[in-house]
């Protein structure tokens, strides 16, 4: 699943100003739990549709509607990016790893390339890992 925010899609101000011209300015709200009060209104693109001059893919929302509806993309982003493990790079070893890691390489036989290799992180983990910045407990 794409995950790109809507917002820079290359099509994006193409179709909204086909929207426009052919539809006018959206004037209602067609969100599910609208409060009704907002007065400014949007085209929205419906979930799971793309950018295309397409009038079934959009929808009118209310400013708020649309905040509330767009939100889910920032979110999903931001779940992927935190699942990729960059916050938390040693999310992927466990304790008995890490130790395994600080062991081996105590002697330099490995370098810390392999170490990275063997265990399926980066090198920047098996550097903080034996620079003892992390789990020092
Ligand atoms: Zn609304």
């Amino acid at each position: 699943m794409k995950l790109e925010l809507k917002q820079d899609h290359p099509d994006y101000v193409k179709v909204h100003c086909w929207l426009r011209r052919k539809y006018g300015k959206a004037n209602k709200c067609e969100g599910d739990k609208c409060n009704n009060k907002s007065k400014s209104f949007h085209w929205a693109l419906k979930d799971g549709f793309n950018y295309t001059k397409d009038r079934n893919a959009f929808f009118n929302l209310c400013a708020s509607c649309h905040k509330k509806y767009d939100i889910t993309d920032f979110t999903k982003l931001k779940m992927s990016k935190s699942k990729r493990g960059e916050k938390h790079p040693l999310s992927k070893l466990t304790k008995k790893e890490v130790e395994e890691i600080k062991n081996r390489y105590k002697f330099r036989v490995l370098t810390q390339k392999t170490l990275a290799k063997e265990y399926g992180v980066c090198e920047h983990t098996i550097h903080y890992i034996i620079k003892g910045r992390t789990w020092k407990n």
